[in-house]
């Protein structure tokens, strides 16, 4: 093992931000008279998404949250979805809402996403809510890179001044991480499937964030000594186990910090979903909005 290597927990991490929301949103309670309310639209039946969907559900609620899942058939119509996501719009009870990825084939999920307006975007998805973060200036971020975000401030990892490489260059993941990585002063390069020499960039890097949804590509002889590491991945092996895009094992011996998979981004990801959601619900009172 490394001297000090540091394993970053994201599990412990993300218990510790329930705690601290639970109090949050009851003083909102307390203060508002009403409770942060999430809306989650769902559509058809994918496996993934349920499972997802219902994590997000039963987090809200035991937070103490209004949430609502709308669970709609496989075949619903682009009309009727667009329907549906206008009434969230205008219902003032509504602070967050989420239309959860991939929609059926039938369903285009940009005309969706147009719908939602930047202050009630709690995934931070959307055109207006990337701007918002190029400019510096984010309401609600996309929940894993502010998940990773959350992991470092919290074992006291400033990533001012260090050689950052971002793995993916996704919406979701890979671009917000390097904006989110930049506003906080790193030097940020970002590689993705057209990089010439991945290993190039992730050996000389003082920390890097992989996220190309590769089963377990890269491993400790990739990264420099002493690196941080944090693996967003998530897949399934042959034996259903769960594994990252990093290979773990002698991981602890090179790097100084990484988090694991399971229990490293993926718990962070869901808690500042909520986090998000009470952010905004705090925004529209003090606008004036409810
Ligand atoms: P994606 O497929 O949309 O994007 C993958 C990115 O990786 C692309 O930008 C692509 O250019 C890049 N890439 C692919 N192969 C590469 C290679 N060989 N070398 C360099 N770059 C390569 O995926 P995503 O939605 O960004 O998710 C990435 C991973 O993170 C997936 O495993 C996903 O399951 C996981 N994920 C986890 C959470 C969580 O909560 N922990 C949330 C979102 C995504």
């Amino acid at each position: 093992m490394h001297n000090d290597f540091q394993l970053l927990d994201g599990k412990k991490v993300s218990q510790e931000i329930q705690t601290k929301l639970k109090t949050q949103v009851q003083e909102f309670k307390n203060k508002w008279g009403r409770a942060p309310g999430l809306h989650v639209v769902l559509v058809g039946q994918d496996p993934a998404s349920q499972i997802y969907v219902g994590h997000k559900e039963k987090m809200a609620q035991n937070l103490g949250m209004a949430s609502k899942v709308w669970r709609l058939d496989e075949k619903t119509s682009q009309a009727d979805l667009e329907k549906l996501v206008k009434q969230l719009v205008d219902d003032e009870s509504v602070d967050g809402i989420l239309v959860q990825l991939p929609l059926p084939a039938h369903l285009k999920d940009e005309p969706i996403m147009e719908l939602i307006p930047f202050t009630k975007d709690v995934d931070g998805f959307t055109k207006p809510s990337l701007g918002a973060l190029a400019h510096g200036e984010p309401l609600a971020v996309s929940c894993t890179p502010a998940g990773v975000m959350e992991i470092l401030h919290h074992y006291g990892i400033s990533v001012k001044g260090l050689n950052c490489v971002v793995v993916g260059r996704s919406l979701i993941v890979g671009k917000p991480m390097s904006l989110l990585l930049l506003n906080a002063d790193a030097t940020v390069t970002v590689c993705h499937s057209k990089t010439k020499n991945l290993k190039d960039f992730t050996r000389n890097a003082d920390l890097v964030v992989v996220a190309a949804g590769k089963p377990q590509f890269l491993g400790p002889e990739d990264f420099k000594k002493g690196a941080i590491v944090i693996d967003v991945g998530i897949h399934r092996d042959q034996n259903n186990k769960v594994c990252g895009d990093v290979r773990s094992e002698g991981l602890d011996k090179v790097v100084k910090a990484a988090s694991p998979v399971p229990g490293g981004v993926g718990p962070m990801t869901i808690v500042m979903l909520m986090q998000n959601t009470l952010k905004l619900a705090q925004a529209r009172m003090e606008r004036n909005e409810y």
